[in-house]
């Protein structure tokens, strides 16, 4: 197959000691049944523009609601790994795309929603002509959904990530670069994958106003994403120092605890559509 042989890497049942292998198919079962019995959720962060503070689009940040502790929830960092490895992830994304432009679809006045899309799901070649028929149904331009990809993903196959991203472009998303400058190439293959918006991983971004270093790399990625025509976000901003630091540097958008929490009941969704209009 031409999804090259390095895929496959990721799982090895024979490094598994029984005690993962048992945690494994523990998780297996979580995310099956959270799946099923509907336990996910979606909540949200505001990203703004750094210019006039407007709201540019929410990030739709993924929870799995806890069976065992009702009320609890269980963050990414603790499933998504698992969701990956064992294929469960791309019915997530699926999930999290059909949801998001349900909610885009109900709040007509939301400028866009952005999504966190798994590099495993570089795999599901039919993952475009799916949010292009959510779209279609829906009655949503493709242009208030921005796709968020993992650099990290991205680089682990150049030729195949170049394409799948090229397939997501045409159906006339946006395509952001998440944490981006935390890979090993970051502007070597920037020149492969025709990505929309560049969004500068946080480890820049915290300290920015006492780390020298971050603040020439800062000043690099935005000089070379204007100079590309892209788009920048920085995340994690988490005061005001390094919001105006950030503006004075030309970010274009911002994100971060300084100016919003993710929260499952966003101030942003509260104005809900009256229905189709009586004539
Ligand atoms: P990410 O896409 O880079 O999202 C940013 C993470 O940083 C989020 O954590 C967010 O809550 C957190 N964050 C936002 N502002 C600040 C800040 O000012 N300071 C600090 N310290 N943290 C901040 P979260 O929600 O736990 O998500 C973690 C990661 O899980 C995400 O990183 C993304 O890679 C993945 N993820 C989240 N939702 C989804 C999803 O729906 N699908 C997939 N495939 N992955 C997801
Ligand atoms: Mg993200
Ligand atoms: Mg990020
Ligand atoms: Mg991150």
């Amino acid at each position: 197959k031409h999804t090259g042989k390095n895929r496959w890497n990721v799982y090895r049942p024979d490094r598994d000691t029984s005690r993962e292998m048992a945690t494994r198919l523990a998780w297996n079962d979580r995310i099956a049944q959270a799946l099923e019995s509907n336990l996910l959720r979606l909540h949200f962060q505001g990203v703004y523009r750094a210019g006039n503070g407007h709201l540019a689009h929410l990030e739709a940040l993924i929870r799995m609601e806890d069976e065992a502790n009702p009320g609890q929830l269980i963050m990414p960092a603790q499933f998504i790994d698992h969701a990956e490895k064992s294929g469960k992830i791309l019915e997530i994304d699926r999930w999290v795309i059909q949801e998001s432009i349900r909610l885009l679809a109900i709040h007509p006045h939301l400028p866009a929603i952005a999504i966190n899309i798994s590099g495993r799901s570089f795999d599901d070649p039919e993952l475009p002509a799916y949010i292009t028929a959510q779209l279609q149904r829906q009655h949503v331009s493709p242009r208030r959904l921005l796709v968020e990809l993992t650099e990290t993903s991205a680089v682990s196959d150049m030729g195949d990530a170049a394409r799948f991203i090229a397939a997501l472009r045409r159906t006339g998303c946006t395509i952001c670069l998440d944490d981006f400058g935390t890979g090993f190439s970051s502007f070597a293959y920037l020149k492969h994958l025709q990505a929309d918006v560049l969004k500068i991983d946080g480890m820049f971004i915290r300290d920015l106003p006492q780390e020298r270093d971050n603040q020439v790399f800062v000043r690099a990625i935005i000089e070379v994403a204007r100079g590309m025509g892209k788009q920048t976000v920085a995340e994690f901003v988490e005061d005001g120092r390094t919001l105006l630091m950030l503006r004075e540097m030309g970010v274009d958008m911002v994100q971060g605890y300084h100016l919003d929490r993710p929260k499952a009941d966003h101030p942003a969704l509260r104005e809900k559509s009256d229905g189709p209009a009586s004539p």
